[in-house]
């Protein structure tokens, strides 16, 4: 598929407006749509054009993609606003979805055979990497569908990211990004605790993050996270909430396979901590502040 294409992006938020803002640059034609309009001032200024529903933004375009918080938000886009739309016969013929956004793997599935059956693809395609992955475009996707049609708009994912892997058929996407996100959660966990003990034997915590990174304990959440949370600095870039939304459906898919995770438990007991000490719109580096007072406690 040409870079020339026409598409859609909807939800506009810490990852949608980056990766919306390389498609454009890439040569798309695009066309937005997100809860606050606010949200989309950036692009229009560059060229984009305003939708003023789903259903409006998925009429002309090829490729759609979402990147909206969860489960309910993306089947509202889908189901109350392409699906309606495409019954209609008012979308482009052969119009291949792309959903960005970390969901549950059995309602994707839902939606990729309901639109199937009006001749849309939809793709599972959940995306890690971070907020600093979508500015850069360095982003890792992981694709779950019809792999056709997912090396159709490999340029355009190619635009967003760096490391594109088709998974499997519909939910192989999001099951991968559980896979990843019990991962990211276990092992952000591990830098709490680790500088907690580092603070508490009264080491310079910027000296013990040079000189651990670089070893066998070197991780993404260590470099990215460790600097952050030495520095008390709890900005999102990837919020507790959507953290704990994920670590939800990895227990709830754990639990469809009879598997007792104990990290992924614990994990996502201490963010429930964090989300009673009203955290829940901080960045996960912020569960640096539950571990160390918990561990202060005992
Ligand atoms: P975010 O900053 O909250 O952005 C979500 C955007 O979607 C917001 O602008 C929101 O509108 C909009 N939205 C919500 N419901 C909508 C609807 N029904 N129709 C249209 N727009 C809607 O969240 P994010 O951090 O970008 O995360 C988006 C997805 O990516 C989540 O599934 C998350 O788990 C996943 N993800 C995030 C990261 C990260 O580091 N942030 C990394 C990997 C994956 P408002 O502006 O009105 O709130």
């Amino acid at each position: 598929m040409a870079l020339q294409t026409n598409v859609a992006f909807i939800g506009l938020g810490i990852m949608g407006l980056p990766m919306a803002g390389h498609l454009l640059a890439a040569g798309c034609s695009l066309t937005v749509h997100s809860r606050t309009k606010a949200k989309a001032d950036p692009l229009l200024a560059r060229g984009a054009r305003w939708a003023v529903t789903p259903a409006e933004a998925a009429r002309h375009a090829e490729v759609v993609f979402i990147c909206v918080p969860d489960t309910p938000d993306v089947q509202q886009v889908v189901m109350d606003g392409i699906l309606p739309a495409a019954a209609a016969g008012d979308v482009v013929p052969g119009q291949i979805v792309v959903d960005h956004s970390t969901i549950s793997p059995s309602a994707t599935r839902n939606m990729a055979a309901v639109l199937a059956g009006h001749g849309i693809q939809f793709l599972d395609a959940p995306v890690s990497g971070g907020d600093s992955g979508a500015r850069n475009a360095t982003l890792s996707i992981m694709v779950g569908g019809d792999e056709s049609s997912f090396e159709k708009i490999r340029p355009l994912l190619k635009a967003m990211g760096k490391t594109l892997t088709w998974c499997g058929p519909s939910g192989a996407g999001q099951l991968t990004k559980l896979v990843n996100q019990i991962l990211v959660s276990v092992t952000n966990l591990a830098v709490c605790e680790a500088l907690t003990f580092a603070r508490e034997n009264e080491l310079d915590l910027q000296k013990t993050l040079a000189a651990v990174s670089g070893g066998a304990a070197g991780s993404w959440q260590l470099a990215n996270l460790g600097p952050r949370m030495v520095d008390g600095d709890f900005a999102p870039g990837f919020m507790i909430k959507l953290q704990q939304k994920d670590l939800r459906l990895a227990l709830e898919a754990a639990k469809d396979r009879g598997l007792d995770l104990a990290a992924l438990s614990l994990v996502h007991r201490l963010f429930a901590t964090a989300i009673d000490d009203h955290r829940e719109n901080q960045g996960t580096q912020a569960l640096f502040a539950v571990v160390e007072k918990a561990a202060k406690r005992r």
